[in-house]
């Protein structure tokens, strides 16, 4: 085994020691699984959501990609991962809440905002799901470089949430009522955390 592993190692021997081996229930959690929300988050180390929440084996139905970002919905031959994941959380584990978490300075967000994406085969055409969000924020003035960026990063969201509707499955669930989709956004600096809020056309704080 690699040196560098051996932590990792000992991290489980510790979390078996928390879950298989004390009077927490674990076999309980981990017999079966209804998770009540599914979270999209991206793929940065530093954005964890079971981390960040605080979250238990079996609170999470997740999925994880580059910038967390949601395709629209396309019915094709293609290997769609993101869709598959999506439409087993909503119409097999029936969450009722999808939360997006972007996050500030996310590097699929700052790849999308400069043009130094040639030489790669995925990731350009992963990121041009943003699009939308890059040129709203291209079409801002008197805003500096970080602040276009914080923007593009929370337009994405809103690219997302969006897409999230383009899929039939989900869009009925809204409309019912059984469902409810939010866009979140950590800021890595501050240790805040705001929503998307669409009565107010804006971020809130939602931790500060
Ligand atoms: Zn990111």
């Amino acid at each position: 085994m690699h040196k560098e592993l051996d932590v990792y190692i000992e991290g489980f021997k510790r979390f078996k020691e928390n879950w298989f081996k004390s009077g927490r229930k674990a076999r309980e959690v981990f017999k079966d699984q209804s998770p009540k929300v599914l979270v999209i988050a991206c793929s940065d180390s530093r954005v964890d959501p079971a981390l960040l929440f605080d979250a238990d084996p079996g609170d999470f139905f997740m999925i994880r990609n580059l910038s967390s970002l949601v395709p629209p919905y396309v019915k094709d031959s293609s290997f769609h991962g993101i869709s598959a994941a999506l439409e087993y959380a909503v119409c097999k584990v029936n969450v009722s809440h999808i939360i997006i978490i972007g996050h500030t300075h996310c590097a699929g967000i700052a790849t999308l905002m400069s043009d130094d994406d040639s030489d790669t085969e995925f990731i350009a055409p992963w990121l041009h799901i943003a699009e939308p969000a890059l040129l709203r924020v291209n079409v801002m003035e008197h805003v500096d470089d970080e602040a276009k960026h914080r923007a593009c990063e929370r337009e994405a969201i809103l690219v997302s949430l969006g897409n999230l509707l383009t899929f039939p499955g989900i869009k009925e669930r809204v409309q019912a009522g059984k469902l409810s989709i939010h866009g979140w956004y950590f800021n890595m600096t501050k240790g805040t955390l705001e929503r998307w809020s669409g009565k107010d056309k804006a971020f809130i704080p939602l931790v500060s």
